[in-house]
């Protein structure tokens, strides 16, 4: 696969960034909830405040949109995210009310991008656990079964079953869910925020927060916002400020990748009859999907610890495209030939027990993060059921699924460089194994 002219991005490749910013914060302001963070966790907070008539400001410290929200595959899943078996042995009894979540907010979702018609080009075709090996296959097997026991719609099928690419052995078809354009859906979301009743400051970067008299008082450059409440919905940027819990999550830099357009002829002849996303069995998952304008996007394989505060702006390591272009060529060899053109990446929030987490701290600060990296569904969704919280004063179930009354984490195990890159290291020792076993079948 040709590396040789990718265009390195900072930001995303799905879309540009926007040219209308809303004016930062300047002077000091009062309001009943104030919001950090746009992306789609915030802006869903605020937008469902403002509808429910609350007087609401968010501070965004780019622009909405900027973070990981507009930066992911895409793929709208309908299954909670992380290691299912693991989750399963762990913490049994949370997956039925996990297994509801997921597909309550990946329809959730749906029905905002058909409420507000949101051009992001929607397509609820499922997305698949995709196995590479007969061991892969074994496992989503296992996988099933806990989804299915917990309430989860699944189907298990071969690869000509489930029309996915005959590189793969088979797989599990997550029903509900689907792929879009990430970029247009988070700036569609921005666009129907600013048409909003909420307040909205942009290029707006919260340096501290603190409880006064209360109250909470938001600090920014050129201005402070006094609150009655305030959510954090800063993702993995979570951690600047002496309020958030300590080990709430850990941000991990990810990586997608794009390849040029390719011939209609060439992608109808891999049997990709489905059109569903696809993320692979590896303790760190490749995915693969297909895009509108004839691409495939495709990415993740490695995770970067990110270290300290503020994350820094990055563009991938071309070492890593590189890694990402030989795994596609494994799995795709009739694409072998093909270009990447892009590569961008995002940072990420992953929490202690790889689930997704809501609480409060006091009665007044509010936070959720880390749907690590299926935040896409659960992250928007999380953020309305927070804001209904705030409103009607009590839970809804899903909400409570993931609630933590008191603000403790464990500290993250596996999660240092060393640890991500021991995880990687078995990964690649499977895919040699599995790779021997396959050419052994064929000329053996
Ligand atoms: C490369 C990649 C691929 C992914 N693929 C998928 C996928 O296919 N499916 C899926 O479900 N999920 C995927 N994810 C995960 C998903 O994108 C996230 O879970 C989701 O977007 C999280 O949304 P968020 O609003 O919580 O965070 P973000 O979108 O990161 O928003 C946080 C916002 O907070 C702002 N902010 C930070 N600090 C401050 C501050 N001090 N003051 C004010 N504002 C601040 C940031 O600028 C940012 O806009 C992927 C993520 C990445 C990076």
């Amino acid at each position: 696969m040709r590396t040789d002219r990718v265009t390195y991005s900072a930001f995303s490749g799905w879309v540009d960034a926007p040219t209308d910013l809303r004016p930062a914060l300047d002077g000091d302001a009062t309001c009943r909830v104030a919001v950090i963070g746009g992306g789609i966790n915030g802006m869903s907070t605020a937008l469902r405040l403002a509808e429910r008539g609350q007087d609401v400001v968010l501070l965004e410290s780019e622009f909405c949109g900027h973070g990981s929200s507009s930066r992911n595959a895409g793929q709208l899943a309908g299954a909670p995210g992380g290691d299912l078996q693991l989750l399963n042995l762990l913490a049994r009894k949370k997956m039925p009310g996990m297994m509801r979540l997921a597909e309550h907010a990946a329809r959730h979702v749906e029905e905002f991008i058909a409420t507000h018609d949101i051009d992001c080009e929607y397509e609820a075709t499922g997305n698949a656990f995709a196995a590479v090996s007969r061991g892969q296959m074994g496992r989503v097997r296992r996988v099933a079964r806990i989804v299915t026991r917990a309430g989860g719609h699944v189907e298990v099928g071969t690869a000509a079953e489930l029309g996915i690419p005959r590189g793969f052995v088979g797989g599990m078809r997550e029903v509900v869910g689907g792929r879009m354009n990430p970029g247009r859906f988070s700036l569609g979301m921005r666009q129907v925020l600013l048409d909003s009743a909420a307040r909205v400051f942009e290029g707006t970067k919260v340096s501290d927060i603190v409880r006064e008299g209360g109250q909470v008082v938001v600090t920014t450059p050129r201005g402070r916002v006094r609150a009655d409440h305030v959510v954090l919905a800063t993702n993995a940027f979570a951690g600047e400020w002496d309020i958030t819990p300590k080990h709430l999550s850990v941000p991990l830099y990810v990586v997608e990748v794009e390849t040029e357009p390719i011939a209609p002829e060439r992608i109808a002849a891999l049997g990709w009859t489905s059109g569903m996303g696809l993320v692979t069995q590896h303790a760190i998952m490749e995915n693969y999907r297909l895009t509108p304008r004839n691409t495939i996007v495709f990415g993740v394989r490695r995770l970067e610890r990110g270290m300290g505060h503020p994350l820094p702006e990055k563009v991938p390591d071309r070492a890593l495209v590189e890694e990402l272009a030989g795994a596609f060529a494994l799995r795709f060899p009739s694409l072998a030939d093909v270009a990447i053109d892009r590569a961008w990446g995002g940072w990420i929030a992953i929490t202690s027990s790889w689930l997704p987490v809501a609480g409060r701290i006091g009665d007044n600060v509010h936070f959720s993060i880390a749907c690590n990296g299926h935040g896409l569904a659960q992250a928007p969704y999380v953020g309305t059921l927070i804001a209904d919280a705030i409103v009607d004063g009590h839970r809804h179930e899903d909400l409570q699924t993931l609630w933590h009354d008191e603000p403790r984490f464990p500290r993250p195990v596996m999660m240092g460089r060393v640890g991500l890159r021991t995880i990687w290291a078995i990964d690649r020792f499977n895919d040699r194994v599995n790779g021997s076993r396959r050419r052994a079948r064929k000329f053996g």
